[in-house]
C-alpha cells in the first residue's frame, strides 16, 4: 500500500494550466510540467482499497494501485514496467483519457471528506513521460517469427494497438492506413494543444523498429482490394473507426460555410505539422457556432479561439448538467456532471437546451445566422418551447454532433454483417461473419474513447494470435460486449 495516510494528509493536485492569454496563442499543451516530488506525494493518496473499483473504470485492466505504490516509493521503472504491461500507450492515455477509472476511485464516493479520487490519469502521464525520458522504453523485438502475416487495417489506437502486440508475438504485421501519416484520430482529429504529435511519432518510431511495417496513403477498398488483401495475408484486421459524422439536414444546410467538424479539424493539424501555411478553412475574424457540446466541439472551441475568431458559441440539444454529480449516476459509474475542458476555459458562450431550426444565408449564399428554439424534455423527449426562436450570427458552423458508424463500402467489398447499429458485426473473438477477417475499435464498437480503442486492439490481437498459433498467449482485456459503467 501507498502511504497509509497519504489521502488524510495531502489534498489532490494537479498540475497548472499555462495561463490562457498566453496559450491561446500557440499551439502547444496547455498543462504546466509537474514536479515529481509532488506527484510522489499525489500516489500516495491512494489507499489499495481491498477490491480496487478504479479496475472497473479502466477497460484496459491497468493496474492502478501497484503504480501509485511504486511512485510514492519513487520506484519508477518498476512503475513504468507494470503500467506498460497492460497499456500501450500510456504517455497517450495520460494526456487524452477522461479518466473512468477516477470517477470510479473509492475516494470519489465522498469527495467532500476525502478531498476527491486519487489524480490516476496524471500519474500514469508522468510515468510514462519519464519513461521515454530516462530511455526506458526501448523496442521490443520478437526472438523468432511465426511466418504468419497479419494487414491491419487502419491506424488510430485500436488499429495500433493489436500491430504493436501481434508484432511483439511474431507476427509480421502491416498497417495500411488512407491518411498521409499514421496515428488516425490521434493525428488528424485531437489537436495539439492536447497532445503534441510528437509524442505519438516517437512511439510509432519505436514501433517501427520493433518490426512493425506502416503503408500510408493507401486507401484499402480503392487502392488495394478486399480480395486482394485476403490473398496476401492470413489475417486482416480492420480498425477503420466510426467516420460517419452525423449531419443535421435542416433548411440551410446546402449553405458555405458549414462543415462538419471532422473536415475543419485536420486542416488545423495540417498547419502544425507543415503541411500548410494557412488552414483552408478559418476561424480567423468570424462568427463561429459549433453545434454539438462534446469533447469534439470543445476540440473545435480550442481551435477557433487558436486561429483568431471573432466569437464562439457552442450549443448543446440538452440541458445544463449539474455542476457535481448527478445521484441519477452514482459512484462508481461515470457521472452526468457539467465538464469544463481547457477549451472552455479560454471564452466562447455555451448554450444549452437549444435546437437549431434553419440556418439562414446571405444573398452569396454563405451562411450568415441560425435560427434557435429553447427545447425541454417532455416524458423523455425533446419538444421546443413556444415562442422561444432567436437568431444567433454565424461565418463559419462547425457540426460536431458524433459519429453514426464507419463507412459501409469497406464492409460491402468484404461483404461483412453489420449490426443493429451499423457498425461492423463480431462474435466473442473479435471475428466477423468471413473468416480470418477481424474488426476492433469504433469500427465495431462505435464511437467511443481511446482507452475502448487500445483496449480492443489488445483483445484482438489475442484472438488472432489464438487463431493464427493455437494457442493462447496474450492478454485479453476486454470482451467485445463489455461496456463502461453506467
Ligand atoms: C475530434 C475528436 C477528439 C477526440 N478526443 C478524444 C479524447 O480526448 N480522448 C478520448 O479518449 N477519445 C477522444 N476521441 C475519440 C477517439 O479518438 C476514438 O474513440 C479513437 O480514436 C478510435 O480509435 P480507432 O482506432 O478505432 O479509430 P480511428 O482513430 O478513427 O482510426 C481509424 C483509421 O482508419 C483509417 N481508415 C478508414 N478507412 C480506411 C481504409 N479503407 N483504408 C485505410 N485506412 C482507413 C482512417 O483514416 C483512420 O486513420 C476523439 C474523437 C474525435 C473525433
Ligand atoms: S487509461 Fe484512462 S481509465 Fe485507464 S487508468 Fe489511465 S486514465 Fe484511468
Amino acid at each position: 500500500m501507498a502511504d497509509p495516510k497519504g489521502f488524510l494528509t495531502t489534498p489532490p493536485e494537479s498540475p497548472a494550466r499555462r495561463p490562457v492569454d498566453v496559450r491561446i496563442m500557440d499551439w502547444k499543451e496547455v498543462y504546466e510540467p509537474f514536479p515529481h516530488s509532488s506527484l510522489e506525494k499525489q500516489a500516495g493518496r491512494c489507499m489499495d482499497c481491498g477490491i480496487p473499483f478504479c479496475h472497473n473504470g479502466c477497460p484496459l485492466g491497468n493496474l492502478i494501485p501497484e503504480w501509485n505504490d511504486l511512485v510514492w516509493r519513487q520506484n519508477w521503472q518498476d512503475a513504468s514496467e507494470r503500467l506498460h504491461a497492460t497499456n500501450n500507450f500510456p504517455e497517450v492515455t495520460g494526456r487524452l483519457c477522461p479518466a473512468p477509472c477516477e470517477a470510479a476511485c473509492v475516494l470519489a464516493v465522498n469527495p467532500e471528506q476525502s478531498g476527491g479520487a486519487v489524480t490516476i490519469k496524471q500519474v500514469e502521464h508522468e510515468i510514462a513521460d519519464r519513461a521515454w525520458d530516462d530511455g526506458w522504453v526501448t523496442p521490443q523485438v520478437p526472438g523468432r517469427l511465426t511466418g504468419k502475416t497479419v494487414a491491419v487495417v487502419g491506424s488510430g489506437p485500436a488499429g495500433l494497438a493489436a500491430a504493436q502486440q501481434l508484432t511483439r508475438a511474431g507476427h509480421t504485421v502491416a498497417v495500411y492506413e488512407r491518411a498521409d501519416r499514421v496515428g488516425g484520430l490521434l493525428r488528424y482529429g485531437i489537436p495539439e494543444f492536447k497532445m503534441e504529435k510528437w509524442v505519438l511519432d516517437r512511439r510509432l518510431e519505436q514501433m517501427t523498429a520493433e518490426g512493425t511495417k506502416f503503408r500510408p496513403g493507401v486507401e484499402v477498398g480503392v487502392d488495394v482490394g478486399a480480395r486482394e488483401l485476403k490473398s496476401r495475408y492470413d489475417v486482416v484486421l480492420l480498425a477503420i473507426g466510426s467516420t460517419v459524422g452525423r449531419d443535421l439536414p435542416i433548411q440551410g444546410r446546402h449553405l458555405d460555410g458549414i462543415h462538419q467538424a471532422m473536415e475543419y479539424l485536420p486542416i488545423a493539424n495540417r498547419v502544425q505539422q507543415g503541411d500548410l501555411a494557412e488552414p483552408t478553412i478559418t476561424a480567423n475574424g468570424k462568427h463561429v457556432v459549433i453545434i454539438g457540446g462534446g469533447d469534439t466541439g470543445a476540440d473545435c472551441l480550442g481551435t477557433a479561439h487558436r486561429q483568431g475568431a471573432a466569437s464562439v458559441v457552442q450549443l448543446e440539444i440538452l440541458p445544463e448538467p449539474p455542476a457535481q454529480r448527478s445521484a441519477m449516476t452514482p459512484w462508481p459509474t461515470w457521472p452526468l456532471m457539467l465538464r469544463i475542458s481547457s477549451a472552455h476555459e479560454e471564452g466562447g458562450e455555451r448554450k444549452f437546451a437549444v435546437n437549431t431550426e434553419e440556418f439562414l444565408g446571405d444573398d452569396s449564399g454563405h451562411v450568415r445566422a441560425l435560427r434557435l428554439v429553447e427545447v425541454r424534455m417532455v416524458d423523455g423527449r425533446i419538444e421546443a418551447v413556444p415562442g422561444t426562436q432567436l437568431e444567433i450570427p454565424a461565418d463559419l458552423v462547425l457540426l460536431a454532433m458524433g459519429f453514426t458508424g464507419p463507412e459501409k463500402q469497406l464492409a460491402d467489398q468484404f461483404e461483412l454483417d453489420l449490426d443493429t447499429r451499423g457498425n461492423i458485426a463480431r462474435d466473442a473473438s473479435y471475428a466477423t461473419n468471413v473468416p480470418g477477417v477481424f474488426v476492433a475499435g469504433d469500427a465495431g464498437r462505435g464511437q467511443s474513447l481511446i482507452v475502448w480503442a487500445i483496449a480492443e486492439g489488445r483483445a484482438a490481437a489475442s484472438a488472432i494470435d489464438r487463431y493464427l498459433t493455437g494457442v493462447e498467449r496474450l492478454p485479453m482485456p476486454v470482451a467485445p460486449t463489455a461496456r463502461p459503467l453506467t
